[in-house]
């Protein structure tokens, strides 16, 4: 696992004319003269892109490449995609790099090419913080979207999930970064690509054509771009075994994908909290109907529908995939609800401070800073706070009004009052195309659907396929008080009302929000096998020590009886990790893995059992407004059958059959 989350920066020589050479690899990013014309050329023609988007069958075009650099080649695809492609196709473009350029290197290095201004600012404007791992961009309205994968090139490759349609080969000439040719990262390409995939790259050196030969391309020089003699092409000819066993590497029962294309028609969600309205909006947005059921008349009306809620990352001393799941849904989150909110609707990005609750997590905070496991940008000490932490990323959120806006979107229909009662799955979707999916009814509508998504928390228990999951409930009672109540409260305990203007959330043992809207909110309890759903003073009487101690005012300042407040339930998991991913019979799963209650290190590619377009995404626990938007763009992605914003290891954890092969693997021992 990682040290550190940083990155180094890229060793650049700007020359005269203001184009980057890179001193330690000692290799230009682009010819300074021709770039734009090399580019296309190389990549763009020689994989014959044009006529193939032109003519194009699928939804979605995925091409990967190795070495992001300035990003003029994913420009120039971008531009030319627009120019081929019809309007319902969508352009997906993956690519690694070890060394990122921060902002302003990128900023200052397309400078060179006017000509795509157009596409290079949007990149700019969206590109992300400089940290290891995935990251999801969204571009012309989501109909382009690049996923970067910030560290080095093979750890990338190994990480992803996706079905890449060509290839940009474009490390540093193979003489000086012969990690971007190795033989392993070769076994990824064709891991990762069908019969039909294509290559391009500017190289003809014989490390290379050998390399993509003997993992199964047939391999061909053609004549290289300006002055250069040659460069290499080529395509696999040969059938590649189905993607959901070339995705499994070895752990074939967190299989996400379905091996046949089904058509999506119509998905149903059920739930209309953080979950299911960030899940409604990510396949809305990619030109995908969707319904929305919520047995309410109301949106939001559980854990999601507090006035006021706070982005606070469970980030560790050490690098575990659940950490990379929250470090990356975090960054996520805040991209998405910075595009969504420039005016401060729900959203206000104005920083995280977290105070250590004793002297152990004081300690443990130092340890953060010290390791420098995570880049500046995202955590450093608080300034005026002895032993704290700043998280400048985060904010608070009115996750009502977010979810409204998500949910606001055309292709969404959301219907109130419907609670689903039935699902009957109808079968597999035939060679015909028919969309058979899932029949689904309340007791007043009924409909089929192709997909089902459930985003149901804790009332999940309710459905027959969910009945295993290990969910629990959280009772939480959030507080409110008028910040002039307050303001009053302090002058007559003699204590400064200046406290109470706080500009950054404040976190120890709950948490205070800025006041909004003349209301301070804070809290909250955290009451396990409590069900009571009525408010009680003795939850204000905790929450308001928790703000006493936050504020730093003498005890009593404040009494309950200026206090209102709102309880809901969080959906919580015993592993504290989301479940989020498709649904699969435990039946079948005991049936065909059971080898693993005899050997926990067995490995095997084959699936048990075809995916059914069934999903859910629950137990999102306090943190939803971290979780849900990215977990999401990942239960979209499966939908679409399109690239993964995930790392696989990471989707494992969040896999909702990791129950049943734990139970497996420790059925061993029994
Ligand atoms: N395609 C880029 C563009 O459009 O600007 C130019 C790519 S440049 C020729 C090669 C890139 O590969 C550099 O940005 C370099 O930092 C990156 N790189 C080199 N070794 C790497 C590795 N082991 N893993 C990931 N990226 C690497």
């Amino acid at each position: 696992m990682l040290t550190s989350y940083q990155l180094s920066p890229p060793d650049i020589r700007w020359g005269d004319d203001g184009a980057p050479h890179s001193s330690q690899f000692d290799d230009v990013y682009f010819d300074k003269e021709s770039g734009l014309e090399e580019t296309r050329h190389v990549f763009i023609n020689n994989n014959h892109l044009s006529d193939r988007w032109s003519s194009m069958q699928n939804n979605t075009f995925v091409i990967a490449e190795t070495g992001f650099g300035t990003g003029l080649n994913f420009l120039c695809a971008w531009q030319a995609f627009l120019n081929s492609a019809t309007d319902d196709k969508q352009l997906h473009f993956i690519s690694v790099e070890k060394f990122p350029m921060t902002k302003a290197m990128l900023a200052d290095a397309l400078k060179m090419w006017p000509s795509i201004a157009h596409f290079s600012q949007p990149l700019i404007n969206a590109y992300p913080d400089v940290c290891h791992g995935f990251h999801r961009i969204e571009l012309e309205q989501g109909r382009v979207q690049l996923t970067l994968w910030f560290g080095e090139a093979e750890d990338g490759f190994a990480a992803l999930n996706a079905d890449v349609d060509a290839w940009f080969l474009d490390g540093f000439a193979p003489s000086k970064n012969p990690e971007m040719w190795s033989d392993n990262l070769f076994k990824h390409i064709h891991r990762l690509s069908h019969q039909g995939t294509t290559f391009s790259t500017f190289t003809a050196a014989g490390i290379v054509r050998r390399g993509l030969k003997n993992v199964g391309f047939d391999v061909r020089k053609v004549k290289g771009f300006g002055q250069k003699r040659e460069m290499s092409v080529g395509e696999l000819n040969t059938a590649t075994a189905p993607l959901s066993e070339r995705m499994a590497q070895g752990k074939s029962w967190f299989n996400l994908r379905s091996d046949k294309r089904s058509e999506v028609t119509k998905v149903l969600v059920v739930g209309s909290g953080l979950a299911g309205a960030n899940t409604a909006y990510a396949l809305a947005k990619q030109g995908i109907k969707v319904e929305v059921w919520e047995q309410d008349n109301v949106i939001a009306d559980g854990a999601s529908g507090n006035p006021q809620g706070m982005l606070y990352p469970k980030l560790t001393t050490q690098d575990t995939y659940l950490n990379r799941f929250y470090l990356a849904a975090y960054l996520y989150a805040t991209r998405l609800y910075n595009k969504l909110d420039t005016v401060g609707t729900f959203w206000n990005q104005c920083g995280l401070i977290q105070i250590p609750k004793n002297d152990k997590e004081a300690e443990r905070f130092q340890k953060l800073l010290d390791q420098q496991l995570y880049p500046q940008s995202i955590l450093h000490a608080a300034t005026n706070r002895k032993d704290s932490l700043l998280l400048p990323l985060s904010g608070w959120v009115a996750p009502k009004k977010l979810c409204e806006t998500l949910l606001s979107h055309p292709n969404i229909q959301l219907r109130l009052n419907t609670k689903l009662t039935q699902l009957q799955y109808l079968g597999e979707q035939q060679e015909n195309g028919t969309a058979t999916g899932w029949q689904a009814a309340s007791t007043s509508h009924s409909d089929v659907f192709s997909h089902v998504v459930l985003c149901t928390a804790n009332d999940s228990k309710a459905f027959s396929e969910l009945s295993h999951l290990p969910i629990y409930a959280i009772r939480g009672q959030v507080s409110q008080m008028n910040v002039k109540d307050a303001v009053n409260a302090c002058r007559q305990k003699g204590e400064s009302a200046e406290k109470i203007n706080i500009d950054k959330v404040l976190c120890e043992f709950g948490y205070v929000s800025p006041p909004l809207e003349g209301l301070i909110h804070f809290g909250s309890t955290y009451d396990l096998k409590d069900q009571d759903t009525a408010v009680r003073e003795e939850g204000h009487n905790r929450n308001l020590t928790i703000l006493e101690n936050l504020l730093g005012l003498e005890s009593d300042t404040f009494t309950s009886k200026d206090c209102e407040g709102r309880v809901s339930f969080r959906c919580a998991v015993p592993d504290y990790t989301p479940i989020v991913g498709p649904i699969q019979s435990a039946e079948s799963y005991q049936q065909h893995y059971s080898r693993l209650s005899k050997n926990a290190k067995w490995k095997s590619n084959k699936v048990a059992e075809p995916n059914k377009q069934l999903y859910v995404n629950i137990g999102h626990g306090s943190r939803g407004l971290i979780s849900t938007p990215l977990s999401a763009c990942f239960i979209a992605s499966l939908i679409t059958n399109t690239p993964s914003p995930l790392e696989q290891n990471v989707s494992h954890k969040l896999h909702p059959s990791r129950f049943i092969i734990r139970d497996l693997k420790r059925s061993q021992n029994t």
